[in-house]
């Protein structure tokens, strides 16, 4: 049997390695950049009142207070918008909205609230220091200065800067195309009836759903039945528009192993045991594209437990490093809540729900070790890694836990 860390490696070898391409930056959500960002513009892009209000020459507005106002003359108004350069000339005020280019003269902004509000003489009962509710131009960032750089996550501040700053396209890691394909002539959609024998088919969304959430742009194909020409055939339809392909079922020992008996004659596939529970039968590989290529595929066993925690071990973290993302799946150590076995020779993943325990963190296995308990897959926030030669564990025996913290 093959060990994971062995099967890690040969499923990361896979993978490509980052590619620069140039996205819309609306779309470059969770997308990593691989350039430094440089600001082409300075923010803000002009000097501009932070208040409503309006703006004056501080010395003029020095001696203001509700007993003894100052009044001024309103010679313009400055609504967020206006693009003319205006001059406030002496003795005079300009009423201006937040966000409003500063007229030139002017050194302060006097708050709507500390005055009479009027549009043609407005009386104002405060003083301002000079350059008081003023943003300056280029006081968030100059020209020429870094916006961003490599190697960060985008999320949504940063669309916001980068959108901010007029940058329409941003150079990111390409996100990877994933196709999952299930197999199963007992597989119906939901919204059939079922017949006796017959589940609805579930890894195929589960799988996407984990795809998507790693980042990657995933495809969900929903299922063939156990019928190589039909698996073949599907997988040519979309090998030529894909990174990576997974499909899941079918690579066990038993008969009809469609995945198997399609894809043993081709020797750059290979399908083994891992010493591992759940998730023993697994393949990987490339396959051809009609178009004279090859791409990846990752060929993860049918029940769902075994397909999820497979896809985490072996799949996710080569994902996210061929898109330049980081690992993002906190391994953290923890005490265990319950005493568990684990079988001699296969690394354990088991589920278990974390807590903070009166000396640190702990966590509780949940469910039984087979791997048809979706039920408690769904309950659990992370995985207990047992490691291949430890049968027993104690109750506040400390193990290695991957947080499945999405
Ligand atoms: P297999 O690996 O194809 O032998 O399947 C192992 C177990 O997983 C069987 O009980 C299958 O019915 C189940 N299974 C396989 N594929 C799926 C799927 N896409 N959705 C739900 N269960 C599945
Ligand atoms: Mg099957």
């Amino acid at each position: 049997m093959r060990s994971v860390p062995d099967h890690q490696a040969a499923v990361a070898a896979l993978f490509p390695a980052p590619e620069a391409v140039r996205v819309p930056t609306a779309t470059a959500l969770g997308l990593v950049t691989v350039d430094d960002v440089d600001a082409p513009i300075s923010l803000p892009g002009f000097d501009n009142s932070a208040m409503d209000g309006y703006a004056v020459r501080a010395a003029e507005v020095a001696g203001a207070s509700a007993e003894r106002p100052v009044a001024l003359p309103v010679a313009h108004d400055i609504p967020a918008g206006r693009t003319d350069r205006l001059t406030l000339a002496p003795g005079t005020a300009h009423r201006i909205m937040t966000g409003a280019p500063l007229p030139d003269g002017a050194d302060a902004v006097v708050p709507v609230e500390l005055t009479d509000g009027s549009v043609t003489t407005v009386s104002i009962t405060a003083a301002v220091e000079p350059g008081k509710h003023i943003r300056r131009a280029g006081s968030d960032i100059t020209r020429g200065e870094q916006a961003l750089p490599a190697g960060i996550t985008i999320g949504p501040p940063q669309i916001g800067l980068l959108a901010a700053l007029g940058i329409a396209e941003v150079l990111v890691a390409r996100r990877l195309r994933v196709v999952v394909l299930s197999t199963g002539s007992e597989l119906v959609t939901a919204g059939t009836e079922l017949e006796y024998g017959q589940i609805y088919e579930s890894n195929g969304a589960m799988l996407t759903a984990a795809v998507t959430a790693a980042g990657a742009m995933a495809r969900h194909l929903h299922f063939v039945p156990d019928d190589v020409d039909d698996f073949l055939a599907r997988l040519d339809e979309v090998a030529d528009d894909a990174d990576l392909i997974i499909t899941s079922g079918g690579v066990s020992a038993g008969a009809y192993e469609v995945v198997k008996d399609a894809l043993s004659r081709n020797p750059s596939v290979e399908f083994v045991k891992v010493a591992m529970q759940p998730g023993m039968p697994q393949g990987c590989g490339r396959i051809p594209t009609p178009s004279g290529g090859s791409i990846p595929i990752i060929t993860l066993p049918g029940n769902p437990v075994s397909a999820l925690v497979s896809f985490e071990v072996f799949i996710r973290p080569p994902l996210r490093a061929a898109m330049g993302m980081p690992p993002h799946r906190p391994r953290l150590t923890a005490r265990l809540g319950a005493d568990v076995r684990s079988p001699n020779g296969k690394r354990q993943f088991l589920r278990g729900v974390l807590r903070t325990g009166e000396d640190g963190l702990v966590i509780d296995p949940i469910g039984p070790p087979a791997s048809h308990h979706l039920r408690y897959l769904a309950a659990a926030d992370a995985l207990i890694d047992i490691p291949a030669d430890v049968v027993e564990l104690a109750v506040g025996d400390g193990v290695d836990v991957l947080a499945l913290d999405d």
